[in-house]
């Protein structure tokens, strides 16, 4: 599933490759996939695409927002699998859940892997969807401080019974962020999966807030996980330190084993000797 970093990274080349790009045809999915959220039948989508021409693309916590002008946006979120530029002539994907024909003959599919949302709004709409409207603070922005973490750590509503990582990946807490991340994020911050938020000290919280903050960073720079692929079916430029390939072999710290557990809705890879 992409997460922040992968979202970054798609809007960053949409904005370089699709960006004033205009319409010819826009097509909802071929392949029937019952976890695929749509807000339009196909007629609809045919209909209010044709034409309109793609502004500039904008990515926040795991929701891509790129204008359809005048008046739409298109949105897409919560989403993993493909999401791929075509060059003309090139062979359309056999299954797809939305596909973008441009009048220069380029065209864009999206094929979501488990599930995601591939919607259309008029302008403004999609600020009052679900998950999107109310979206907590982000590590990419300014906003996301030392000070700002303590918030979420000391909040009874949200830090309280928590473990650290609880505070990482449930509920939105910390929008983007996902299993994948989260694993390298708390190896970086000494921290073990099931560490409770409540009993950080100051040095790991702060820590944990570099953590968080610098990861992001370093793989959205690097073009997100190397487990995922960019607009141009290009695997990305960050190597998780702690997934599943790292199970059993030396943690590149101590030396140590790096061990796996199943805990809160996914795999954890940990070094036991440097997480406490
Ligand atoms: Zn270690």
């Amino acid at each position: 599933m992409f997460e922040y970093p992968e979202f970054a990274t798609l809007t960053r080349q949409m904005n370089d490759t699709l960006q004033g790009k205009r319409i010819r045809s826009g097509q909802l999915g071929n392949s029937p996939h019952k976890f695929v959220w749509y807000n339009r039948s196909h007629d609809e989508f045919e209909r209010l695409t044709k034409g309109k021409t793609v502004g500039e693309a904008r990515a926040k916590g795991k929701w891509l927002f790129v204008p359809l002008n005048p008046g739409y946006v298109l949105l897409l979120g919560e989403c993993g699998g493909k999401v791929l530029y075509h060059p003309p002539d090139s062979q359309v994907p056999k299954k797809y859940h939305l596909a973008i024909t441009f009048e220069d003959d380029t065209f864009l599919t999206a094929t979501t892997q488990m599930w995601g949302a591939m919607e259309l709004y008029e302008r403004g709409e999609e600020q009052e969807r679900q998950y999107v409207k109310g979206m907590r603070t982000t590590p990419a922005e300014p906003e996301f401080t030392f000070e700002y973490l303590c918030t979420l750590i000391d909040d009874p509503a949200t830090g309280e019974k928590r473990t650290a990582k609880g505070l990482l990946t449930q509920d939105q807490l910390i929008p983007g962020l996902g299993n994948a991340i989260a694993q390298d994020i708390l190896f970086r911050a000494r921290l073990s999966p099931k560490f409770p938020v409540a009993d950080l000290s100051p040095d790991q919280a702060r820590a944990l807030h570099r953590a968080i903050v610098d990861t992001v960073r370093e793989v959205t720079e690097k073009g997100g996980r190397y487990d995922e692929v960019d607009l141009y079916g290009q695997r990305g430029g960050y190597e998780r330190m702690m997934d599943k390939n790292a199970v059993g072999r030396p943690c590149p710290e101590c030396g140590g084993e790096v061990k796996k557990i199943q805990y809160l809705g996914g795999s954890c890879y940990f070094c036991p000797s440097c997480q406490v």
